[in-house]
């Protein structure tokens, strides 16, 4: 086993957008780091495919934040890379197209003056269930209905949510909604599309940063600048975190296996990790408690298969993604990459898209091989979507996520706390980043969640565990917005 020891040194376990911003802040501050992850490849759940030439995102991702210093941030990490993305989303709901968010003159004129006034008395009860009557809101299902009246949900939302999360809505948590959602209701869906009365300050987002050759690139220029303070071996990759070490405060030793099992092992001051909550207590030295295992293996991910496909064809869809409801469609979620920049694709006169297929490790859409879960796709889009003529696929390929989605089962919060209870016993031990926290995040959480954790390991006073527990919207941008104004300095100096 080979030993490198090294004074302050920062190891900092994986390459996801949360360990690459740690990484990155601490290095532009002369911080020796290294960042070590199990893929061949930086960026996580960020990753971009890239197969026979055309480039797809695990899933659309877009750069969206509501902290125009973490905006700043990004464009100056990407330069000239950032092109803007016009977005245009809609649900596809029982052979019908609705826009997201959802807008109630298109429901009008989707389905009629009946289905509204359905939706108004069942909006009515909920609210004097839940705000006259303060009737508990318990669950996911409590949560939504509470917001939009039994109708809305049932059309807008159970279906979706049933299809991510693979439970029904009553056995997941609220939390989630009011992570995603909470501000949005049935009177700011009214505001917004009939009386449009909306303050200037207020607005729907309508367009959105990516970088033009696919998301990875955000990670990647992390690591580049990572690379260029620290030297190459500061991001190693196929390299599995086995084991951590605690020898005492800010005294560490990480283990990590190679692709061929070889084993090292790196000194560390400070500990940073990104690895799923659930993993990290069962890897730590000295063991945590029977507790602290049962609730560990008890935070569990949801799986996604994506299926890329290459068409013959210049487009199929108008949409930044379309949202599947119907359960008889195997895939809940679609975007056409060319729609988000043309660099995605190497030929004009062909387009692809990405089918996003939510599941569990061993069910029976995870048990489906790639040609199976590929061809039904296929089918789907030509049968029952009638975008495509199967004849019109040159090719597709899938590619399998384990731990895509963190799960708010309705003990998880308990299960965090017994984790986090074990692991403040390390003293100079981070956990940061989505599965990092079982937290539901989307990149710029993960990212601002990095850099504030960079500044706190560099003796700022600022908690990076703040970020992503504010009941706010995320679609709508308002001046009450929080500014974490934390990149002042830097931008004065530059
Ligand atoms: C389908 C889909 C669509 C999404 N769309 C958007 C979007 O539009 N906009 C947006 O902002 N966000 C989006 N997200 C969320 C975004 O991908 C995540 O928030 C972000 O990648 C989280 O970054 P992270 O660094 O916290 O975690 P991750 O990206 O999960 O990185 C964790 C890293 O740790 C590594 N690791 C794990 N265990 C070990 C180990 N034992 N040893 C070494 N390394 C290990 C992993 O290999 C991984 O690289 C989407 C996610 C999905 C799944």
């Amino acid at each position: 086993m080979a030993t490198i020891n090294k004074k302050e040194h920062v190891v900092i376990l994986g390459a996801g957008p949360a360990g690459l911003a740690t990484g990155h802040e601490l290095s532009v501050s002369g911080v020796k780091v290294s960042v070590i992850d199990r893929n061949d490849f930086v960026g996580g759940l960020c990753n971009t495919n890239v197969y026979k030439g055309y480039k797809f995102d695990l899933g659309g991702h877009r750069w969206f934040t509501k902290n125009e210093d973490l905006n700043n941030w990004f464009r100056r990490l990407m330069g000239s890379e950032v092109v803007w993305v016009e977005r245009i989303s809609r649900i596809y709901y029982d052979g019908g197209y609705y826009s997201y968010p959802i807008s109630i003159l298109n429901v009008i004129k989707n389905t009629g003056i009946p289905t509204i006034i359905h939706a108004g008395v069942t909006y009515l009860i909920s609210a004097l269930q839940y705000s006259v009557f303060n009737k508990p809101i318990m669950n996911m299902k409590d949560a939504y209905v509470a917001q939009f009246g039994g109708k809305l949900y049932d059309m807008f939302f159970r279906r979706y949510s049933e299809k991510v999360w693979g439970l029904p809505c009553e056995k997941l948590s609220s939390d989630w909604v009011s992570q995603r959602s909470a501000g949005l209701s049935i009177w700011t869906v009214i505001q917004e599309s009939l009386l449009k009365t909306k303050s200037d300050n207020e607005s729907l987002i309508e367009e959105f940063m990516y970088p033009r050759d696919g998301y990875v690139r955000i990670p990647e220029r992390m690591a580049e600048d990572i690379v260029a303070q620290n030297g190459n071996e500061a991001v190693k990759l196929d390299s599995t975190v086995t084991k951590i070490k605690y020898n005492g405060p800010n005294d560490f030793e990480v283990i990590y296996a190679d692709k061929d099992g070889g084993e090292t092992s790196i000194a560390a001051t400070t500990v940073v990790s990104t690895i799923p909550l659930g993993v990290l207590p069962r890897i730590m030295e000295p063991a945590c408690d029977q507790a602290v295992i049962d609730a560990a293996k008890g935070l569990s991910f949801r799986a996604l298969i994506t299926v890329n496909v290459i068409l013959k064809k210049e487009r199929v869809s108008i949409d930044t993604w379309l949202y599947i409801q119907d359960e008889d469609i195997l895939f809940g979620r679609l975007h056409e990459p060319k729609n988000w920049s043309p660099a995605m694709v190497p030929d004009q006169s062909t387009t692809s898209l990405v089918l996003e297929c939510f599941c569990t490790k061993d069910d029976h859409i995870w048990s489906m091989t790639d040609e199976e879960v590929g061809q039904r796709c296929v089918e789907d889009l030509e049968k029952k979507l009638k975008f495509i003529d199967s004849s019109e696929v040159i090719d597709f390929t899938c590619v399998r996520t384990l731990q895509a989605y963190p799960v708010y089962d309705l003990e998880y919060a308990d299960k965090i706390a017994t984790i986090n209870e074990f692991l403040s016993g390390f003293e100079g031990l981070h956990i940061v980043g989505r599965g990092g926290t079982h937290r539901y995040n989307n990149a710029d959480h993960s990212i601002e969640m990095g850099l504030l954790l960079g500044r706190k390991i560099l003796g700022y006073e600022v908690d990076h565990m703040d970020v992503n527990t504010e009941s706010e919207y995320h679609e709508i941008k308002t001046s009450r917005d929080l500014k974490r104004d934390y990149y002042v300095i830097e931008e004065e100096c530059n």
